[in-house]
């Protein structure tokens, strides 16, 4: 058995729904595949506005009617004789406002209410996408990703409960393949469900690791992330006019990459395949015939070269007591805590007696509430604009060109890796 994801842009319309659907049935020659799908293109994005109380009333029309035309569209382009297909996607979309019209819009209810509404992109894309499958005769099997994989309640960024996982993975699974050879079963990537019932997510880009979580229960032989760039490349050529692409790299760098902020796998994704020594390829759905990037039991990355990870829109707090008291361990904790409860990662943090600066992404919900509640203790004083740049493998020369003459706010340096705080530049590189 072997996982593939495909993400957002590899369904974004029509032609590229139908050039997956092809990778699809190709690799089923070869054996049978779980196939996990995220939302079509920036649908998330879309449904994030649709959370009730984000978009004003008289706004909401416009945002329901682009998610109807897009979705509709690209179902009568792949499947022009079927309007039972596009009844699917209406009738889904009605039922997501339904779901709406029963949530309560509260700041304290949010985290539920965007798990409820933002799982529909998923619901709507892997309805397209298998209909589509069994029209071009693949043995296609929708699979409930809420009824499959087992979470807790902690909406926005459920943690998996791997028992109940995956005994019901293992057994919807075999009952679809059991049955028949060379079908595939297909289901959403980035949402499941609470124990008790209700929709949660894993967090946004979270397919990767639904993909992981399925190799894990399904022991599978491998699994492939398809996307629209050749394979793992030593930086972001957003950021980077030259990149190489690196073909192979252990799973503990893989890790470091993720936590350091490397936007081409999920950070959760690679430990559960690492436990279990499972390879994770990463290919171009582009070129699909291209061999691309593994991450896997290797000593080192092949072939060596510096690595760069961008984070852009970065905020860097310096907080220091209202009381002039030194920053011990106490005032840690009390950061700590708020820090938590509004699931704020720290990116790079720095303490000196009297002061402590974090390097945060700069989600303006969540920052602005921390300053609020850092402020009743603490002075705060905040830089917004900048980037968090991580380089593993430096050298001075390489650390010297990304700064270019920036000023650095905050520099932390490790026997491999460098980083550095910078206002946010066009180019970094
Ligand atoms: N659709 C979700 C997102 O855009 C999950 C994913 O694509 O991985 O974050
Ligand atoms: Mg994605």
């Amino acid at each position: 058995m072997r996982v593939f994801k495909f993400g957002g842009a590899s369904v974004n319309s029509a032609e590229a729904v139908s050039n997956m659907a092809s990778i699809v049935a190709r690799h089923l020659e070869s054996g049978p595949l779980a196939v996990v799908v995220s939302a079509m293109g920036k649908t998330t994005n879309l449904l994030e506005r649709l959370v009730p109380g984000v978009t004003p009333p008289d706004e909401q029309a416009a945002l329901w009617a682009q998610l109807t035309d897009y979705h509709c569209d690209i179902v009568r382009r792949l499947l022009p004789g079927d309007p039972s297909a596009e009844a699917d996607v209406r009738r889904l979309v009605t039922e997501l406002r339904s779901v709406c019209n029963g949530l309560v819009p509260s700041d304290l209810q949010y985290n539920f209410n965007y798990d409820q509404v933002v799982s529909y992109g998923e619901l709507i894309s892997t309805t397209i996408v298998a209909r589509y499958l069994q029209s071009r005769g693949v043995d296609a099997h929708w699979l409930d990703a809420r009824q499959l994989i087992v979470t807790d309640n902690h909406f926005r960024e459920g943690r998996v409960c791997w028992e109940p996982t995956r005994s019901r993975v293992r057994q919807a699974v075999g009952d679809v393949l059991g049955s028949a050879r060379r079908s595939l079963v297909l289901t959403q990537g980035f949402i499941a469900g609470s124990g008790d019932g209700h929709t949660t997510t894993l967090g946004r880009e979270g397919s990767d690791y639904s993909a992981a979580v399925l190799a894990y229960c399904l022991d599978a032989e491998s699994v492939t992330i398809w996307k629209d760039v050749p394979g793992f490349l030593n930086a972001d050529p957003k950021y980077f006019p030259d990149t190489v692409r690196i073909e192979q790299i252990p799973y503990n760098e893989a890790i470091e990459l993720a936590y350091y902020g490397a936007s081409v796998i999920h950070p959760k994704t690679v430990k559960p395949l690492q436990n279990k020594a499972i390879p994770l390829y990463i290919r171009s759905f582009v070129t699909p015939d291209s061999v691309g990037s593994v991450i896997g039991n290797f000593r080192s990355i092949r072939p060596e070269s510096p690595l760069y990870i961008v984070k852009s829109n970065q905020i860097l707090l310096s907080i220091a007591p209202h009381d002039f008291s030194f920053i011990a361990e106490d005032n840690l904790q009390t950061i700590f805590t708020m820090l938590s409860e509004l699931g704020i990662r720290v990116n790079l943090m720095q303490n000196s007696a009297l002061s402590f600066s974090l390097c945060v992404d700069n989600h303006p919900h969540r920052v602005g509430l921390l300053i609020e509640r850092l402020r009743h203790s603490f002075h705060v004083r905040f830089n917004e604009g900048l980037q968090l740049v991580t380089i593993r493998y430096y050298t001075q020369q390489v650390i010297d060109r990304i700064v270019g003459g920036r000023p650095v706010l905050l520099e932390q340096r490790s026997r491999t890796t460098e980083q550095l705080v910078v206002p946010d530049g066009e180019n970094a590189g």
